[in-house]
C-alpha cells in the first residue's frame, strides 16, 4: 500500500512537496482553472498544522529546460496566497543561489515555492544530481503530483532515492487517486465501459490494448476515432489521423474481437473545413465526409449510439473529449456525453485535464463519482501499470492488500 504523509513523523520538519501546479493560463497569464492548486491545499495545510517549513515544487507547461518567463510559477504563488491566506515566498530559480538561500532560511510555518522545475534540464532527464540538490533542501519528501507520476522525472522518481521509508510518502491527493484507481481495477462492477477520446492515438494506444482484458465495451470518439475509421477503409477527408498507426488500430480491433470486447466507433460527425467558431458545419455519416472537410465532433446519431451502449453500464471510465470542445460548435458531443455519464446509475470515473474541464463546463462535476487530476497517470494505473512516482512510496510487504 502507498505510504501516507500521515504515517510519517513530520512535526517541525522541513518538507519538500512535489505538487502538480500545471494549470491552464490565458494570454494575460491568469489561471483559468485552479482545480490543481486547490487540490494541493489539504496536504499543505496538514504540514502547516504540524509546524513544518514547506518547500513546494512543480512544473508548468513545457519550457524545455531553460528559463522562460511565460512559464513562471508567479500566478500560482498569487493563487496559493489567496487560497491559504498566507504569504508564499517565490524563489527566483529552482536550485540556484536564491532558491538555496531561501530554502535554508525558511522558518517553521513558512512556505517557499520554487520556480518551474522544467526550467532545469535535469528534471525531465531524471538526473540524479539535480534530484539530490532538490532533496538536500528538505528532511521529508511528499509527492502529491498524481498528474506526473507516470513519468520518471527527477522530482518524482530520482529524488526518492535520497529519502527513506520514514521520510517519504504520498500526499492526500496522490493517496486518494491511487487507492481509488486500484479499487476500481480490482472490483469493477460489470458491465465496465471505457470511453476514450482526445486527439492523440499514439499516447493512448497501448492503454487501449491494456484496457481490453478489463472492460466489456470500448467507446472511441474524438480525433483518435479517425485513425480507427481510416484503418477500416473509410475516407475521412482532412480529419486528424495518425497514418503510421493504422495497422496498430486494426490490431486493437482484432484483439477486442478475440476478447469479446464490443467496440463502438462514431457513425456520424460534425464536419467543417476549418477548425473555428465561424466555420460552416455539416452533419454527415462517417462514410460521407466530403473531400477537404474534417470531423471535429461526434454527431447526434453517435451521441444516441453511445448513450445506448452506456445504458447498462455499472462502471464507466471516461478519458478524452469527443470533439474540439474548446470551440462551442464542436462541443455538443462532449457535453451530451458528460450528461449521459453523470446521469448513469454507475460508478463514474473521469480522467484527464481536458475531460475534467468538459465535465466542469457541462455542470456535471458533482454528479461524477471521481474526477482524477491526471489523465495519462490515471489511465496507466487503471491499466494495472506500476507508476515510477508511486512505486518508491509503496511498501512492498503490503502490496497486495
Ligand atoms: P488529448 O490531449 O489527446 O486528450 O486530446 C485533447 C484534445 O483533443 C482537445 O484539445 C480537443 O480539442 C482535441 N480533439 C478532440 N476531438 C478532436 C477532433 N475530432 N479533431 C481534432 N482535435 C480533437
Amino acid at each position: 500500500m502507498i505510504r501516507s504523509v500521515r504515517d510519517l513523523d513530520i512535526e517541525g520538519k522541513k518538507v519538500f512537496i512535489r505538487c502538480d501546479f500545471n494549470v491552464p493560463l490565458d494570454e494575460f497569464n491568469n489561471i483559468t482553472d485552479d482545480r490543481r492548486v486547490r487540490s494541493a491545499v489539504q496536504t499543505i495545510r496538514y504540514c502547516l498544522d504540524h509546524n513544518c517549513s514547506i518547500i513546494l515544487a512543480s512544473h508548468l507547461g513545457r519550457p524545455k529546460g531553460a528559463v522562460d518567463e511565460k512559464y513562471s510559477l508567479a500566478p500560482v504563488q498569487m493563487r496559493l496566497k489567496r487560497l491559504l491566506d498566507k504569504e508564499i515566498i517565490l524563489a527566483l530559480d529552482v536550485v540556484g543561489k536564491d532558491a538555496q538561500e531561501k530554502a535554508q532560511n525558511l522558518q517553521n510555518g513558512e512556505i517557499l515555492l520554487l520556480e518551474n522545475l522544467r526550467f532545469c534540464k535535469g528534471e525531465t532527464a531524471n538526473d540524479e544530481e539535480f534530484a539530490k540538490t532538490l532533496a538536500d533542501m528538505a528532511e521529508v519528501y511528499i509527492n502529491d503530483a498524481f498528474g506526473v507520476c507516470h513519468r520518471a522525472h527527477a522530482s518524482v522518481e530520482a529524488i526518492t532515492r535520497f529519502f527513506s521509508e520514514k521520510t517519504s510518502a504520498a500526499g492526500f491527493l496522490l493517496q486518494k487517486e491511487v487507492q481509488f484507481s486500484k479499487n476500481l481495477l480490482r472490483r469493477p462492477t460489470r458491465p465496465f465501459v471505457a470511453v476514450v477520446g482526445g486527439s492523440k492515438v499514439s499516447g493512448k494506444l497501448q492503454a487501449l490494448v491494456n484496457l481490453l482484458p478489463r472492460v466489456d465495451k470500448l467507446l472511441i470518439g474524438g480525433g483518435m476515432a479517425f485513425t480507427f475509421l481510416k484503418a477500416q477503409g473509410l475516407d475521412i477527408g482532412n480529419s486528424l489521423v495518425e497514418d503510421d498507426l493504422l495497422d496498430e488500430a486494426n490490431r486493437v480491433m482484432e484483439e477486442a474481437k478475440k476478447q469479446g470486447v464490443k467496440v463502438y466507433l462514431p457513425v456520424d460527425v460534425v464536419a467543417a473545413q476549418t477548425c473555428s467558431q465561424d466555420a460552416t458545419i455539416k452533419f454527415v455519416t462517417v462514410q460521407e465526409i466530403p473531400k477537404g472537410w474534417m470531423g471535429l465532433d461526434i454527431g447526434p446519431a453517435t451521441s444516441r449510439l453511445f448513450r445506448e451502449a452506456l445504458a447498462d453500464a455499472q462502471t464507466i471510465l471516461w478519458n478524452g473529449p469527443m470533439g474540439v470542445f474548446e470551440i462551442e460548435k464542436f462541443s455538443k458531443g462532449s457535453f451530451k456525453l458528460s450528461h449521459v455519464i453523470a446521469e448513469a446509475h454507475a460508478t463514474t470515473v473521469v480522467g484527464g485535464g481536458d475531460t475534467a474541464d468538459v465535465v466542469a463546463r457541462a455542470g456535471d462535476a458533482d454528479e461524477m463519482t471521481f474526477i482524477s487530476t491526471g489523465g495519462g497517470a490515471s489511465l496507466e494505473l487503471i491499466e494495472g501499470k506500476e507508476l515510477p512516482g508511486v512505486k518508491p512510496l509503496t511498501n512492498a510487504d503490503s502490496e497486495n492488500e
